[in-house]
């Protein structure tokens, strides 16, 4: 079984999206696990504060680092990775989603506020993690997103492991257009060379369509592809 922890403020919001569908029966089959940790657990004050004003001034607020790190090390499982959800992170894509994936367990830590104390981060060896080159609010949004991206990739949990082949990405190259009945739709027909039974031909289609699309909208895994 593939497991998660979660440590977060907003318990609550999961498994949000995450137990639905074919993830949601996956779940049951217990082909992964997400263990949620509430990091308001382990404030020590009777307020239970989790965030206090930074050294040095400027806005917001940090977790602290008593806090977080008292709650990593009540959930500390031998050889896991650790990951800080944040814009200073390492890119994340399908790559690195295909690492994880073959990870036993990682914890996910979903910051608020302005972020969290440096010292934490060091000292449980925390590897930093970014969705994309904006800021959200919170990382909660972000661990769904890695969250997703993982268990697709899981033996067993889409069902179909071709569908996973085909997929933007897996192989370098944009997914080509696909079309479903009916045949006719709004005076548009589906491309005639879907029709033809013709595999090859089918497959040839494909590859270039995706060639095009992957030209036109996305130069940067373009060079990448042809330099393969
Ligand atoms: N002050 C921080 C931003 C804090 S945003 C900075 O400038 O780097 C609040 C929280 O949202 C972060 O702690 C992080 O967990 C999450 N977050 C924001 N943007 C993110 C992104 N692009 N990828 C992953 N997590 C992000």
């Amino acid at each position: 079984m593939w497991r998660s922890q979660i440590f977060t403020l907003y318990p609550e919001i999961f498994p949000g999206p995450l137990d639905k569908g074919l993830y949601g029966k996956a779940l049951e089959k217990k082909l992964w696990d997400m263990k949620v940790v509430n990091i308001r657990d382990t404030a020590i004050d009777k307020h239970k504060t989790v965030d206090d004003t930074p050294y040095g001034g400027g806005s917001g607020m940090l977790l602290k680092a008593d806090v977080l790190a008292n709650s990593l090390d009540q959930n500390k499982i031998d050889g896991e990775r650790i990951f800080y959800l944040s814009p200073r992170g390492k890119k994340f894509d399908q790559n690195f989603a295909l690492e994880l994936s073959k990870e036993k367990s990682i914890s996910l830590i979903c910051g608020h506020f302005e972020g969290v104390d440096e010292r934490v981060l060091t000292t449980r060896k925390i590897e930093e993690i970014s969705i994309g080159d904006y800021v959200l609010s919170g990382g909660e949004a972000a661990a769904f997103v890695v969250l997703d991206s993982i268990l697709r990739l899981l033996p067993g949990v889409l069902g179909n492991e071709k569908s996973i082949e085909d997929e933007s990405f897996q192989s370098g190259l944009l997914e080509y257009p696909q079309y479903t009945k009916p045949q006719i739709w709004e005076k548009k027909s589906v491309p005639e060379v879907l029709l033809s039974g013709d595999h090859n031909k089918i497959k040839n289609w494909r590859l270039s369509q995706s060639e095009a699309i992957t030209r036109d909208r996305r130069p940067d895994l373009w060079q990448k592809y042809k330099n393969n």
